[in-house]
């Protein structure tokens, strides 16, 4: 069995790494398409953080206390960087992290796609399952907020990118909606139609639905991949008892005045038969008496606490394929 996974980057390794634990015992292939709306280019290196977070936990090599970047990293160049005040200096590169950045970067500026540099880097990482962009083409997701600029006191609207919305300012700025620059020009990254082809199951992992899967799908060609092949859908609730587990997914459907709940997000991806992208629905056994139309809804526990239990999850999602 083909199982592929939609995913951003913290919460959908965590899954993965349940996924991938399923599928050793099963002898399934496991393909993840992976969110690249986070990407930025900072002091000339192009940074994915999304495929990164992935690919480090994956292989072993995440920092599982901070939950991004590299365990046991150091920050002698972003201290450097700071004595020369060189900005944005309110994003955290560490000197392993670098290295990644470095090799993408030559990669890239030689020419090769990003499907391609993100298989190049797995060949060290070996994370146990297929990675692939969502695109190879430049994919950003912007905000639009009001934030003043220096010397501008209009006080009106600006586009900033995701990362400063996100780690500059933690979401907490009056905020008007995200836009996926690029979106409409993007096509599917080499091999993402091709595993969407021949997939038996498709997971949404249970990852920032507005910000992590909405720019996946905002790629055009790969959303009608996926809503009109033939493996089923299934969705994993990022939502447990009207809460993000972890992380600001609540800030982001604030934007979108969607309601903070499993009921919300489920409805916000909809239903296949009705124009959305789900068959199922996963919710947690706290929202078992979640429904949303024309979805068939489960309820299962969804707390990634530990590998066996998210295997757990893989197993009650797959039941429900
Ligand atoms: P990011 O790209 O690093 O922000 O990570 P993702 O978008 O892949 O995942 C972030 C989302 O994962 C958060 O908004 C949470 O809602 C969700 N999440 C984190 N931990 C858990 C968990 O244990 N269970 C469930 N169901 N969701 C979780
Ligand atoms: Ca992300």
């Amino acid at each position: 069995m083909h199982i592929v996974v939609l995913t951003g980057g913290i919460g959908g390794a965590r899954f993965l790494a349940g996924v991938r634990a399923y599928a050793r015992e099963t002898g399934d292939e496991v393909t993840a398409v992976v969110n690249v709306g986070d990407d930025v280019i900072m002091h000339g290196l192009r940074i994915c953080p999304d495929l990164d977070s992935v690919m480090y936990t994956l292989g072993g090599g995440a920092d599982p206390e901070r939950g991004w970047g590299r365990v046991g990293e150091t920050w002698t160049v972003k201290n450097e960087l700071a004595a020369y005040g060189a900005e944005p200096s309110w994003f955290g590169l560490g000197d392993k992290d670098i290295a990644t950045h470095l090799v993408r970067t030559t990669m890239l500026n030689a020419g090769y796609p990003l499907s391609a540099v993100t298989e190049a880097l797995c060949a060290r990482w070996q994370p146990g399952v297929r990675l692939l962009p969502a695109t190879d083409d430049r994919l950003e997701t912007h905000v639009v907020v009001d934030v003043p600029a220096a010397g501008d006191d209009d006080g009106g609207q600006r586009a900033i990118h995701f990362q400063e919305w996100w780690v500059r300012y933690r979401g907490d700025v009056p905020t008007h909606r995200f836009v996926f620059v690029g979106a409409e020009a993007a096509k599917p990254a080499a091999g993402v139609l091709d595993a969407l082809a021949s997939a038996d199951v498709v997971l949404v992992a249970p990852s920032n639905p507005v910000v992590s899967i909405a720019p996946i799908l905002a790629v055009p060609g790969l959303r009608e991949a996926l809503t009109t092949g033939r493996a089923p859908v299934i969705g994993v609730s990022p939502i447990i008892g009207d809460a993000p587990v972890r992380g600001m997914a609540d800030r982001c459907l604030a934007v979108l005045d969607v309601p903070c709940t499993a009921a919300g997000v489920g409805g916000l991806y909809g239903a296949r038969s009705t124009g959305g992208i789900l068959d199922g629905w996963l919710v947690d056994t706290t929202d078992a008496r979640t429904t949303v139309p024309d979805l068939t809804v489960r309820a299962a526990p969804l707390w990634m606490t530990d590998e066996a239990a998210t295997v757990a999850m893989v197993r009650a999602a797959l039941e429900l394929a």
